[in-house]
């Protein structure tokens, strides 16, 4: 078993963080370091899939659940027109391997990348 990710350890409320949004499957945190006005990460609960892609094969479903999420808080926290990205692969700036989207809007104009 590898170590829990740090996205876990905040789910279990081992060390702090900013849970925004839940489901029975999918949570929502603040990033610790905002890329934007609004700057949310939405994680599966399970540490079980390292990237999207590796989710897109394993739990469709679970992806959707993602998406889903990630469209309710923009809705409610920045007018619903959000960027979604998903890091896959340290060489393209993933940090954490424990699956999550980045939910970026507002103030977006000079923000391409997040990492
Ligand atoms: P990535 O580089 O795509 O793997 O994204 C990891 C993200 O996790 C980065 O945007 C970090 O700022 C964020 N992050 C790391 N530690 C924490 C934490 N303790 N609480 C909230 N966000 C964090």
């Amino acid at each position: 078993m590898s170590e829990p990710s740090i996205f876990t350890r905040i789910l279990d409320g081992e060390i702090p963080g900013e849970i925004v949004a839940e489901t029975d499957r999918v949570f929502a945190i603040t990033d610790i370091n905002p890329q934007a006005a609004l700057h949310v990460l939405v994680i599966p609960k399970s540490g079980e899939y390292r990237d999207v892609a590796e989710l897109a094969a394993g739990d469709p479903s679970l992806l959707a659940e993602v998406v889903d999420l990630a469209n309710r808080v923009a809705a409610e926290r920045a007018g619903g027109e959000f960027r979604l990205i998903f890091n896959t692969g340290a060489g393209a700036g993933q940090t954490v391997f424990h699956v999550h989207a980045h939910v970026l809007a507002g103030d977006l104009q000079e923000k391409s990348l997040v990492g």
